[in-house]
């Protein structure tokens, strides 16, 4: 069997993946929820800073090939993390904040 790693498009609850999310660039990364830093996605389930459980990764650093090694740790080690395009999760938190605003 040959695997490719593809992008799946689903709908998503943004503030639940805003609530459980690490932004990173390569292993170590942010927490999305209350910003603390140095947190490395393979270690840490919650997070050191606010206690919130981790269920989505954001990479921003957008080549194939670093995406690729974090899919690949991510089943190997078998992280339990969605794999999540930050840019689409910024366009869709940008647009909810929004939406906010208008709601006021
Ligand atoms: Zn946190």
């Amino acid at each position: 069997m040959e695997t490719k790693n593809i992008r799946v498009w689903q709908k998503v609850d943004i503030s639940h993946i805003k609530d459980h999310l690490i932004i990173t660039e390569d292993v170590i990364g942010m927490c999305g929820k209350c910003r603390q830093l140095n947190i490395n996605y393979k270690n840490h389930k919650t997070c050191p800073g606010c206690g919130t459980t981790f269920e989505y990764v954001a990479v921003k650093n957008d080549s194939p090939g670093d995406i690729g090694r974090i899919l690949d740790a991510i089943r190997g080690e078998k992280i339990s993390l969605t794999l999540i395009d930050y840019r689409d999760y910024e366009k869709a938190s940008a647009r909810d904040q929004l939406s906010g605003l208008f709601k006021k």
